[in-house]
């Protein structure tokens, strides 16, 4: 008998994953980037080939197109993220695929991140760090002055896997007050000191706002004019969901004008960001290149669950992280 055929669509994938996958499939890693200007070309040319299988570590946008071309032969699709908005989910839906992703364990590699962005945009790591480039270093009692995370409240937008863990680091930083925003209470909440607010009173309240949402039609521009204005002036925007989770010209007035303090960002629109985008110019606005989940063993973890999220759902059991479609 032949074996199953998966797809591994990234020619990066982790070999932790692609050993596993090995041993019982038939494995065609797809020798990719997503930024090479042919890959969703490359991409669809290859789906049509037939597979059962499908890990799609990609940022392209998986749609009914490329459903349509994989044809009825596929039987399993998984990410190898936590995140699912470049995933349509109603053609999966439609087609009876399940649909697995790799969550909680890049959980600490993300809020490592995310409490590194909330000090560097704080106390203007940007600025500092060109100021040794280029030989500038001024000094003084009022210069490069930022905010403190002590006796600060800090507002986190989804208390998730990921929002839970920010909430963990951030206890030994005598925080005054941690609020969330989210659609549902978290059992997990009242343990880590944490009330569930209204999202209006967390943008009023919070010194520090982390966005650890998904992006979703609800949450497409959650931060834009109307609720950068609410914000205080001093306080920090971090961004470790996604880009489109912020109206990205009306964080660059905010931060311009300064209606808010400064801005530490993970992810952007577009990726990769250019480097003439006027928001990498502005000194209060500290970027980093959506790096949250990479670390060795973060993603090597990553790809094992994808490898087991598809070997199972081939043998017709349920995937070891499932999202419910
Ligand atoms: P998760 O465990 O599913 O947590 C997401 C949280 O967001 C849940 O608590 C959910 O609450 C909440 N949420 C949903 N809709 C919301 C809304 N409208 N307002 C406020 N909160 C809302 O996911 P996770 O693993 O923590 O990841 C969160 C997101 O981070 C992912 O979706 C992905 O986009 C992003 N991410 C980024 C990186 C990176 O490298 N920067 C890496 C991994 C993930 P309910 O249960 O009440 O809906």
């Amino acid at each position: 008998m032949s074996l199953k055929r998966v797809l591994i669509v990234n020619k990066m994938f982790p070999s932790s994953g692609l050993e596993l996958l090995k041993k019982e499939l038939e494995t065609t890693v797809l020798p990719i980037m997503d930024y090479e200007a042919d890959s969703l070309a490359t991409i669809k040319a290859k789906i049509s080939a037939g597979f059962d299988g499908l890990i799609w570590n990609t940022k392209h946008r998986l749609t009914g197109e490329i459903l349509d071309l994989a044809g009825s032969r596929l039987k399993a699709v998984t990410t190898n993220a936590s995140g699912i908005d470049h995933i349509d989910t109603d053609e999966l839906k439609k087609r009876n695929l399940p649909l697995g992703n790799t969550p909680s364990v890049l959980d600490n590699a993300v809020a490592d991140i995310a409490i590194g962005l909330m000090i560097g945009a704080a106390r203007r790591f940007k600025e500092g760090v060109k100021e040794i480039e280029t030989g500038e270093w001024k000094s003084g009692v009022q210069w490069s002055l930022g905010q403190d995370i002590a006796n600060s409240t800090v507002g986190i937008v989804g208390l998730g896997g990921i929002g839970q863990a920010v909430v963990r680091r951030l206890k030994g930083f005598d925080v005054a007050k941690f609020i969330y925003s989210g659609r549902t209470d978290k059992k997990e909440a009242k343990d880590l000191g944490v009330s569930r607010v209204p999202f209006p009173q967390l943008l009023k309240e919070s010194d520090f706002i982390i966005l650890c949402c998904p992006l979703t039609n609800e949450t497409k521009h959650i931060i834009n004019a109307d609720s950068l204005g609410i914000m205080k002036k001093t306080s920090v925007l971090v961004n470790i969901g996604r880009g489109g989770l912020v109206d990205q010209a009306a964080l660059y007035n905010a931060l311009k004008s300064g209606e808010i303090f400064a801005a530490g960002l993970d992810v952007t629109t577009p990726e990769p960001l250019n480097k003439d985008d006027p928001i990498v110019s502005l000194p209060n606005c500290y970027i980093i290149p959506h790096m949250g989940s990479a670390t060795v063993e973060t993603r090597n973890a990553m790809a094992k669950i994808s490898a087991e999220n598809i070997l199972l759902a081939l043998k017709g059991k349920p995937m070891m992280c499932p999202i419910p479609l």
